[in-house]
């Protein structure tokens, strides 16, 4: 079965991990700050707090920006459920605003008619790769003295007018999965350009440690001394994951350029074909490519991505609507809430795409997608 996403490992980055194994420092160490100071220069400059993976980055991102009971998060459906999930076990209260039908990213019109003063994050999603409209959300942001948040899970290495992911909203979160744009096997990173809001969301990660001694509240106790201000969790991510994402950073150029092409060989070939509609690109987006959603018309994705599968080729489909999970809709969210997200996902099919697909590969997808619709 050919995979619909999968991770490109090479010798050098196998090298960089045995490295750490014989080094000192298993976690805490030198690798975990060289690659959050590679992040930071990739996302813009600012703060970035390495962690376990994707949904830690997005519970440390909420916690940093202090939301909790009373607040309400304002997101897209068409998401993985974690982007959602993560605002509603600190307790705010989760509002989801419809996307926009051609590029599944967050409308700004339908965000602009939910927000409340009660409004504490409007978090976006850069939806298979491109950047959110950011420029349109960050002022309605302002305005109810919220902050924005980029969920770029699926776009680091991408650029909106200019500039880089990380630096597009007040704070990002990175997830580093193995299928994702690079990999620390598990791991995701919090980039923030508040520096209050980074350490914060350092602090939370790290069990709630302060170790500035001009903030200690227990001043006397002797050199040894940490002390907890508020609760943390440990979402550490190993000096083992961290050189493996050191690594896999030298490559991300070329990773994105091959998602690139791969991306214009599926258009190219789905251009005027019945029954398909490509991907639509934003303009002034320069995205990183992480998934490839084509759509399949005339109600017939269920039976299109059974025979694709059947045909061994793992199709994949991203994502059904958040408020549609049990979890959720027990709580009283209602389908019909976000029809443009439905729509979406009733038509929406994640073809394979990563760096080692070969041509051959890709045009046997093709192949097999253009026969079975034809
Ligand atoms: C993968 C993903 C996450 C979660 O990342 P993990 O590292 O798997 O926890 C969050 N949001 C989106 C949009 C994702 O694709």
């Amino acid at each position: 079965m050919l995979p619909y996403g999968r991770q490109s490992v090479s010798e050098a980055d196998i090298e960089a991990v045995t490295a750490v194994l014989r080094g000192d420092w298993l976690t805490t160490g030198p690798a975990v700050t060289a690659f959050e100071d590679a992040i930071s220069k990739l996302a813009g400059g600012h703060r970035a707090v390495s962690c376990t993976s994707g949904t830690a980055a997005l519970h440390m991102a909420y916690a940093a920006l202090g939301v909790g009971p009373g607040d309400e998060v304002v997101t897209t459906p068409m998401t993985f459920v974690a982007t959602a999930s993560s605002a509603a076990i600190l307790g705010a209260k989760v509002v989801f605003a419809d996307v926009d039908a051609d590029t599944a990213l967050l409308d700004p019109a339908a965000v602009d008619a939910l927000v409340t003063e009660r409004t504490k994050v409007i978090a976006a999603v850069d939806y298979a790769g491109q950047a959110a409209e950011y420029a349109a959300l960050q002022p309605i942001a302002d305005r109810v003295g919220a902050k924005t948040l980029a969920d770029a899970a699926h776009s680091v290495g991408g650029t909106a007018d200019g500039r880089p992911v990380g630096d597009l909203a007040d704070v990002t979160t990175l997830s580093f999965f193995p299928t994702k744009n690079l990999t620390t096997g598990e791991g995701g990173a919090v980039v923030c350009k508040d520096p209050a809001i980074g350490q914060r969301a350092h602090e939370f990660h790290f069990i709630g440690l302060v170790r500035d001694p001009d903030r200690f509240e227990l001043a006397d106790e002797g050199p040894w001394h940490q002390e907890v201000h508020e609760y943390g969790v440990n979402y550490r991510l190993t000096d083992l994951g961290a050189a493996l994402g050191l690594s896999q950073l030298r490559r991300l150029a070329e990773f994105k350029q091959r998602r690139t092409e791969i991306t214009a060989r599926y258009n190219a070939a789905f251009a005027g074909v019945d029954g398909l509609r490509t991907p639509v690109q934003r303009p002034g987006v320069d995205p990183m490519w992480h998934l490839y959603p084509v759509r399949v018309l005339g109600g017939r994705r269920r039976e299109v991505f059974e025979r694709m599968r059947a045909a061994g080729i793992g199709v994949q489909v991203n994502y059904i609507p958040v408020y549609w999970h049990p979890v959720f809709a027990r709580q009283g969210y209602r389908r019909g809430l976000c029809p443009n997200a439905e729509q979406f996902y009733a038509e929406e099919l994640s073809l394979p795409l990563y760096p080692d697909l070969t041509d051959s590969d890709v045009d046997r997808v093709i192949d097999t997608l253009v026969t079975l619709v034809g």
